[in-house]
């Protein structure tokens, strides 16, 4: 086993001490009892014996003490070179700079960095080599942030040699002397450009996906738009055109149960029109960026009585039922404009259900206003249920069935305002249940 090199210069410089005095003992001796001219044995001799044993023994002494300082010194020249070696390789700049920010030192890591070599910065201000510009605060906050925590975490913008700016996150601290008196600060930044660069090209992209997808929607719902025009607008068009037509070529040989006929068939294609027009308008009305909106306290229950004796006494075609399961709902809503929401549910439930089967309406207080309309028809496909709300959407199953496809946008618009909530539950063939939730103003 070899041994490790402190202890071998310690023993050699113990071992010459022992020679080295040993010999001066014999030689000494040798000269006393030259002078003396007496027979003399060297060392069977008291004086030479009892300076061997001293020199023996502080030459153990010495050896001891000299292996324990030369392992201490190794072992702090071991711990300083890893340090070094550290500042070598870490990846992050690691500088330090005097009370004045003049630069102290400067590892590789900030020469990778910033660009400058370290005999180029050594001794020059920090605030000119590297340019700093803080984003987001002013260096009277960092400075107020640094004497209250001792140290400073953030983002800022350096400079690279070439005059490129830098994302850099650092992390400043004091730099102390043995009393803990600061003698300057020491910096460890960390460059994160590539990073931020990265961070921006995918909010760009998703901004761009955004975009696209919007403009894929508002062109799908322009299509959709134009096949409801197309539709909506042109059939009425057409039967109007046709019995003015026809009232103006025949009027003379037509009986008057014909001409009424006529007449009948325009009046009720212009309230087509206007019904359309009115849909039209009150979807634009109720977008959230509109102002008309004046919400009053009022209870749902005798405003649904309302509503379904009214609808009751317009259409006969469905048995209409209303459960109340409350005695009271109290909200804060735009009564005008609720009663579309409860017109629509409900109308859309005849228009879509075979005529006399049951329509139930429910009303629920509990910690919100939960209306329910359920009706036994068509349903709605489930490819479909989540767009039905989407303006001029209508489901693929509606067939001959007129309509606009802007009820439910006007409906989700309004319930939307009322910071209320819908859904849609339905099956195709079995029927279809949708729920508002509005939120009450007291508990009930
Ligand atoms: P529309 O004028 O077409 O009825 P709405 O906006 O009121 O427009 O409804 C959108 C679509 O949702 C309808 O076209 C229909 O496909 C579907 N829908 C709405 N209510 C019902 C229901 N009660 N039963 C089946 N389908 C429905």
């Amino acid at each position: 086993m070899s041994m490790p090199t402190h202890n071998r210069i310690a023993l050699r410089t113990a071992l010459i001490y022992l020679i080295g005095a040993e010999l001066w003992i014999l030689l000494s001796d040798w000269l006393v009892w030259r002078e003396a001219e007496v027979e003399h044995h060297f060392f069977v001799n008291t004086e030479v014996l009892k300076g061997s044993l001293f020199v023996l023994v502080t030459w153990v002494a010495l050896y001891l003490v000299l292996r324990y300082q030369l392992r201490l010194r190794h072992k702090t020249e071991a711990q300083s070179a890893y340090q070094a070696n550290i500042l070598q390789y870490v990846s992050d700049a690691i500088f330090a700079v005097d009370l004045e920010r003049h630069i102290l030192t400067w590892n590789p890591g900030a020469e990778r960095i910033y660009g400058w070599r370290a005999d180029e910065v050594i001794g020059k201000p920090i605030r000119e080599m590297l340019r700093p510009v803080y984003p987001d605060m002013t260096i009277e906050e960092i400075s107020a942030v640094f004497q209250e925590k001792q140290t400073w975490i953030g983002e800022l913008i350096q400079h690279h040699k070439d005059g490129r700016p830098l994302h850099i996150v650092a992390n400043v601290s004091y730099l102390r002397d043995d009393t803990g008196k600061p003698i300057g600060m020491v910096t460890v930044n960390r460059d994160v450009s590539d990073q931020k660069r990265l961070e921006k090209e995918i909010l760009e992209k998703e901004k761009l996906t955004v975009a696209l997808e919007t403009e894929r929607r508002v062109q799908e719902i322009r299509t959709r738009f134009m096949r409801m025009i197309s539709h909506e607008f042109r059939t009425p068009l057409t039967i109007i055109n046709s019995s003015y037509d026809l009232l103006k070529s025949y009027n003379e040989r037509m009986s008057p149960e014909q001409r009424m006929q006529k007449l009948d068939n325009i009046a009720e294609q212009v309230t087509h029109l206007r019904d359309l027009m009115g849909e039209v308008s009150l979807l634009l009305s109720t977008d959230p960026t509109m102002p008309n909106f004046a919400p009053t306290e009022f209870d749902l229950v005798p405003y649904c009585e309302d509503q379904i004796t009214e609808i009751r006494r317009a259409c006969d075609t469905h048995t209409l039922n209303l459960l109340l399961n409350c005695d009271s709902a109290r909200i804060n809503g735009d009564s005008k404009l609720l009663r579309h929401v409860v017109n629509n549910l409900i109308y859309n439930a005849i228009k879509y259900s075979p005529e006399g089967s049951p329509i139930t309406v429910t009303l629920e207080a509990d910690r919100t206003a939960v209306l329910r309309v359920k009706d036994l028809g068509i349903g709605i496909p489930d490819v479909d249920c989540a767009r039905i709300f989407e303006p001029f959407y209508r489901a693929t199953n509606v067939n001959d069935t007129p309509g606009s496809g802007l009820g439910l946008a006007i409906v989700k618009q309004i319930v939307d305002l009322h910071q209320g909530k819908i859904d849609v539950q339905s099956q195709v063939g079995v029927g279809t249940t949708f729920t508002v939730t509005l939120p009450l103003t007291t508990a009930a």
